[in-house]
């Protein structure tokens, strides 16, 4: 998809690249991709009373978070029959990096209060997971850290793409997260 920190989901064709933000398979068989460096990469699973599967990704960057993406995703599965749904948050820039002006964390705290999170030097910041992550549970869906115990911040390890690292020399990069299920 062509992502520009919208909250539009579209549903996946063959074929096109939609401009959207998240992306939906009804049945589960397209391979969906979700780029980020720094953005929430979340992949998603619903699971139908014929054990069907739905799958879906979303670029959480903020706007999309504030926006709650993830719930207008949720809703799209469960449209197509969905009864419950696994979530895999992957690698992004943690909260005590994610510095912003005071003002817009007030803005994005208002909407989604566990975005909330200051620096290391205390001043202003946003956690973009913690949001993110606590939107999908608020609809009920069971959500997991990819690799388990919890995930690294793509600008302290070096080892993954950080758009904010570039301006220190690491190499520009994407990471993606990926769903599909064999048709
Ligand atoms: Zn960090």
């Amino acid at each position: 998809m062509n992502q520009s920190h919208s909250t539009v989901v579209a549903e996946a064709e063959t074929g096109i690249v939609p401009d959207a933000d998240a992306l939906v398979s009804p049945t589960g068989t397209d391979p969906l991709a979700v780029l980020v460096a720094d953005c929430v990469p979340v992949v998603l699973v619903g699971f139908g009373a014929q054990s069907d599967h739905v799958t879906a990704v979303i670029h959480a960057g903020r706007r999309g978070v504030e926006g709650n993406i993830a719930a207008r995703t949720v809703a799209e599965l469960q449209r197509h029959g969905a009864e419950s749904i696994s979530a895999w948050i992957g690698p992004s820039v943690c909260g005590q990096c994610y510095e912003v002006p005071e003002d817009m964390r007030e803005e994005v705290v208002k909407a989604v209060p566990l975005t909330f999170c200051s620096t290391r030097r205390g001043t202003p910041a946003l956690n973009l997971a913690a949001g993110v992550g606590g939107q999908l549970e608020a609809l009920g869906v069971s959500v997991k850290d990819l690799g388990g115990g919890g995930n690294p911040c793509t600008l302290e390890n070096e080892r993954l793409f950080s758009h904010r690292a570039v301006r220190e020399g690491r190499p520009a990069g994407r990471l993606a997260g990926l769903v599909w299920r064999d048709a």
